[in-house]
């Protein structure tokens, strides 16, 4: 089979590879699509201590099912499905709680613990071969392309199911990425009021816009803070959303939300960030952290997704062949022609 195969930092080759096994309770797919991900050029570059080289990256793929492994009875050839990448160890006291995204082993392959294209070989390749527990079954009604989706919508209702969204909440999203437009997306279709998103670039805003939410604020040109705390009626937001990554936006969001508001942070920081937390402890904030896609929310996301609720075609904006792999991470990494999701098919 062809794969992107990562060597050390930086150094990817495209390259024939033998098609994987699968053992008992693995599950051996043919990668159908594979969307790059805000973190990939991090595990490419090297900067996931975790890696073991040579792996293959990717992990926001789709698939049909190929062969199954001795004991699965789950899925069968022919089955579509998309990935989950976080496999716990099964046995810490967080996978046994139920939160395997936060396993205690991570990075110990020995303990059972995977994160598929980040630790171990992930989809940037013909085949791929994961535990069963890690494929979620996909509708026919989900094209292969807009399934690489679910990984990301995951992580958006992971969090704002841990910070919680009640009937008519207005909600606030700093970075209008895939992320904080899935975020956006879901948000109302739990049932959200008033949904503004703060960004900086003018074409992310207007997707945020075109997929559902009722404001935009370029914090570029306007003061996020003074925009939110006008749209409403002078308490802030409900419920505010981080996913930028950006320490100025972290610290606007803590001014956007009400007294005895929620936060929720998904973006990953590139710094350290300083905060003002008497704001919270004065007013009463909560604030959540949440990372990636836990508590099987992949399967409610697909469900959102199969009903129409939210959607992922639109956040994918450029599609390369495997063979046009370098193409297409520069596409990613450098965001050319707007892009937002860019999907490889092998
Ligand atoms: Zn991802
Ligand atoms: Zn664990």
């Amino acid at each position: 089979m062809k794969a992107v195969v990562l060597y050390g930092p930086n150094d990817f080759r495209l390259e024939e590879r033998e098609i994987p096994k699968p053992g008992r309770g693995e599950v051996l797919c043919r990668v159908k699509a594979c969307a790059i991900c805000g973190s990939d050029p991090k595990v490419i570059a090297g900067k996931w201590k975790w890696t073991r080289y040579p792996m293959i990256p990717g992990h926001e793929w789709t698939g049909v099912v190929e062969e199954v492994g001795e004991g699965v009875d789950e899925f069968s050839p022919g089955d579509r499905v998309s990935v989950e990448p976080h496999k716990g160890c099964g046995t810490c006291f967080q996978c046994a709680t139920g939160n395997y995204t936060l396993c205690e082993n991570y990075g110990r392959p020995e303990k059972g613990h995977m994160h598929i294209g980040f630790t171990s070989d992930g989809g940037y390749a013909e085949y791929c071969k994961v535990p069963a527990q890690c494929l979620h079954p996909m509708p026919p009604g989900i094209s292969f392309e807009e399934g690489t989706i679910i990984t990301t919508a995951g992580t958006s209702l992971h969090a704002l199911e841990r910070v919680g969204i009640y009937a008519g909440d207005s909600v606030a999203v700093y970075g209008p990425g895939p992320i904080g437009i899935m975020a956006a997306q879901i948000a109302k279709a739990l049932g959200a009021g008033k949904v503004i998103a703060v960004g900086t670039r003018g074409s992310r805003l207007e997707m945020a816009k075109s997929l559902g939410a009722d404001h935009v604020i370029n914090s570029k040109s306007e003061d996020p803070v003074k925009g939110i705390l006008e749209l409403t009626d002078g308490r802030g937001a409900d419920v505010g959303v981080e996913a930028s990554g950006s320490p100025l936006a972290a610290k606007q969001l803590l001014e956007s939300v009400r007294k005895n508001g929620r936060i929720a942070l998904i973006g990953f920081f590139s710094e350290e960030v300083s905060l003002n937390l008497n704001r919270a402890v004065v007013d009463g904030i909560r604030i959540v952290g949440s990372r990636a896609e836990g508590m099987r929310a992949c399967a409610r996301a697909m469900d959102l997704l199969a009903r129409g609720l939210i959607r992922g075609r639109p956040l994918i904006t450029h599609q390369f062949p495997l063979s046009e792999f370098p193409r297409a991470l520069e596409t990613a990494v450098k965001r050319l022609g707007d892009a937002m999701k860019v999907v490889v098919k092998p």
